[in-house]
């Protein structure tokens, strides 16, 4: 991944309707970030990785430099330096080839580029509610990690997925290879996780924590049977126990496949309030290229249907998929040019929209154990470019900022995988 102190400053100048901060948020998550260890020296009390999900990483944990692997946290958090940043979360992808590092500065964590001081930067700490021994033996932080600064109970109900191998799994997608890795290197990482634990594992964040105000309830797709249940059946169990036992403590959110209208009703009905079921990439051949597996078992026009039809379930602005920015662009089928990568990706957008949808976006992380492989990642271009039409076709439609994402605007945004948060303007 290349980038250059010129290159961001050029980007800052063309994109100047955009925050300095989102810019710079995108290129990190683009490139990824190297560290030097003696970060971590001086560095202690501040939440690790915890590798929710997905790994997140530009390298195997293998391929870490020693003493990077388990060390890295899970976010920074950068302001000040010579170009005067406001306060900017971002999620930690390690890359040690990035131009990005974190390196120390007058003693004190500092981001650079290649030799120049961004800031200085901030690890969040480890929430008190992590040092609480469930009576199951897990680990808190294995069972209901938090993300965001503080702001989201990340809970991934199931760690695999039923898309299998290279003909259904979602290309960009390393969940199961991430699962095979952790386990690898001997992490306590739970497949399926019982909800009476994570039911006793919130009563501690509930007693403990005010920071955080939403969960998301996830997981791989079902599409036979787990634990005899069906996916509706398997994750509905999850919500009823949460809400039952904490009703309307958090926002709830759930990363589920597109059901039909029952379905997401029964959802609504157990307490869920945001709906997220992703659909990753607009283009439809590239939809085919790219998710196999829900193109087999779903089919891209009965994805899209459902989607827009649940927003009469769960209301305008509360069904938010996820697409992954970036991957329209990935190699041997995507777009080679910035220009029509955006233009098909901005046409999903206007159709969603305008239907009272409101997607969102992840930044496309190139694992080296997906099915595409480690790749180049877009260019700056491209990313700003998605921000300015995201934004854009956002405003023109008149939607209310995506509740469940924390705080809205540059300085404020916690949201930490892309920069759709961040360059939400004040006015909206
Ligand atoms: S549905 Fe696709 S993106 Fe989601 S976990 Fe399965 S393979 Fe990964």
């Amino acid at each position: 991944m290349s980038s250059s102190y010129e290159i961001l400053a050029a980007a800052t100048e063309t994109f100047s309707s955009l925050p300095k901060e989102a810019i710079l948020k995108q290129d990190v998550l683009r490139c990824g970030l190297a560290f030097d260890n003696e970060v971590f020296k001086v560095s202690s009390d501040y939440k690790p990785k915890d590798y929710f999900i997905f790994s997140f990483d530009l390298v195997t944990l293998e391929d870490m430099p020693e003493g990077t692997a388990f060390k890295a946290p899970e976010e920074i958090r950068l302001s000040g330096g010579p170009l005067g940043m406001a306060p900017t979360v971002i999620s930690v992808r390690i890359q040690p080839k990035s131009p990005y590092c974190v390196k120390l500065h007058e003693g004190r964590p500092a981001l650079f580029l290649q030799d120049h001081f961004l800031g200085f930067v901030d690890f969040h700490g480890v929430p008190e509610f992590y040092s609480a021994s469930l009576s199951s033996g897990h680990l808190i932080s294995e069972i209901v990690p938090v993300l965001e600064w503080g702001y989201l109970l990340y809970i991934t109900a199931f760690r695999l997925c039923q898309y299998w191998g290279e003909k259904e799994e979602c290309r960009f997608c390393d969940i199961n290879a991430n699962y095979r890795q952790q386990k690898k290197a001997n992490r306590p990482y739970t497949g399926v996780k019982d909800p009476k634990v994570i039911v006793e594992a919130l009563k501690y964040v509930a007693e403990q924590d005010s920071t955080a105000k939403a969960y998301t309830l996830t997981g791989g797709s079902v599409t036979d049977k787990l634990q005899g249940l069906d996916e509706v059946d398997f994750y509905i169990q999850y919500i009823e126990a949460i809400e039952g036992a904490f009703p309307g403590r958090w926002i709830g959110k759930a990363v589920l496949q597109a059901f039909p209208l029952k379905d997401c009703a029964r959802l609504a009905g157990a307490g869920l309030k945001i709906y997220h079921p992703n659909y990753e990439i607009w283009d439809e051949a590239l939809f085919k290229e790219i998710c196999p597996g829900k193109e087999s078992y779903i089919g891209r026009s009965e994805w899209i249907k459902r989607v827009v039809d649940s927003v009469e379930v769960f209301g305008p602005g509360h069904v938010i998929p996820n697409f992954v920015g970036g991957v329209e662009m990935s190699q041997p089928h995507g777009f080679k040019e910035v220009d029509a990568a955006i233009a098909s990706t901005r046409e999903g957008l206007e159709f969603f929209m305008s239907r009272g949808v409101v997607p969102r976006f992840t930044t496309w992380c190139p694992e080296p154990t997906a099915w595409l492989g480690a790749q180049t990642a877009p260019p700056l271009e491209y990313y700003c470019k998605l921000l300015l039409s995201w934004r854009e076709v956002f405003e023109n439609n008149h939607l209310p900022v995506p509740p469940g994402y924390g705080p809205a605007g540059v300085g404020k945004a916690v949201f930490s995988v892309s920069a759709f948060m961040d360059v939400i303007r004040d006015e909206k």
